[in-house]
């Protein structure tokens, strides 16, 4: 993938940080960011970077939404959360122990959650929860939450299971992700309502991958289960509350898989879900956690196969 901005190394130590001084003194004063900082917030979100956003959007609006959601942050008493979210990385395998890694608390002016910084660390962006109402428990449950699922990205490296983030072909690409994401979903304790609009509609998107996978599929039925998915109940529900119509989550392409991965993985969408459904069938089969997850990514597409809606 082409990236606008050459990508270095983080090299902060393990360890909770506070970077909203830094980025409040460079909003309201001007003040250039370290970089450190600044390697940071381009590792977070590479398309775009924040003062592109103050040009794009207007320095007062954006102004305001951040004194908004950084008075709602108290630093001190959200990173409790951040052990609490590690803990649970650290049950997928109790006997290697989970290497230290970075947590930053920094803000982004968009709504994209918390990041693994390709799998250096974790990143959460406070306007994912400051500014939204929620009650200090709900904050902390949500960065919880937020951690444990980054923290199981770097540990799934750390353990040398971590899928290959290489292309293969579209099915091994589906099936990795399923796995990975469906994994760190399954380690959240916070989930949004339509997530489990998700869940509960598994069955028909558990037949629609076997169909794309089928080698029988041809592009025009693909166009057809594409157009069919974008209209089911529980699509429309998730992109109502992302606020975001279809139009932004698929590229415009003639390209009839790609659209379909990004329909899958962008803005959390359906495959995070459905992986999770997957794996928690593993996991009531009564399969041990950390033997799933040291076996790695390679029997998916029998969990796929084998899936049978429950009565
Ligand atoms: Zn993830």
């Amino acid at each position: 993938m082409d990236e606008k901005y050459q990508l270095k190394e983080i090299k902060l130590e393990s360890g909770t940080y506070n970077l909203i001084p830094q980025i409040e003194e460079y909003l309201i004063n001007g003040k250039d960011l370290e970089p450190e900082v600044e390697n940071i917030l381009k590792t977070y979100n590479t398309n775009v970077s924040l003062s592109e956003i103050l040009q794009k959007r207007g320095y007062d609006s954006v102004m305001a939404r951040f004194i908004e959601v950084s008075e709602d942050f108290d630093f001190e008493d959200i990173a409790t959360a951040v052990q609490a979210g590690l803990d649970r990385a650290q049950t997928l395998n109790p006997s290697v122990k989970l290497r230290g890694s970075p947590v930053v608390f920094l803000y982004f002016p968009n709504n994209e959650g918390a990041k693994s910084l390709r799998g250096q660390g974790c990143a959460l962006n406070i306007n994912d929860f400051c500014g939204k109402s929620l009650t200090p428990e709900e904050k902390r449950r949500r960065v919880q939450s937020s951690v444990a699922h980054e923290a199981t990205h770097v540990f799934l490296k750390q353990l040398g299971v971590k899928p290959s983030e290489k292309w293969f072909n579209l099915k091994t690409f589906i099936w990795d992700f399923l796995w990975e994401e469906g994994l760190t979903t399954t380690m959240e304790v916070d989930y949004e309502d339509w997530h489990y609009s998700f869940v509960n509609d598994a069955d028909y998107y558990i037949e629609l991958l076997k169909d794309w996978l089928d080698p029988a599929t041809d592009d025009s039925k693909k166009e057809m289960l594409l157009q069919q998915c974008i209209q089911r109940p529980s699509l429309l529900e998730w992109l109502s509350n992302i606020g975001m119509s279809i139009d932004r989550i698929i590229p415009d392409t003639d390209d009839i898989d790609r659209k379909f991965i990004f329909l899958m993985k962008s803005m959390n969408g359906f495959g995070y879900h459905i992986g999770n459904v997957l794996w928690q069938r593993q996991l009531d089969a009564g399969t041990n956690l950390t033997e799933l997850v040291m076996k790695g990514s390679g029997e998916m597409s029998k969990w796929l196969d084998r899936y049978q809606s429950l009565p």
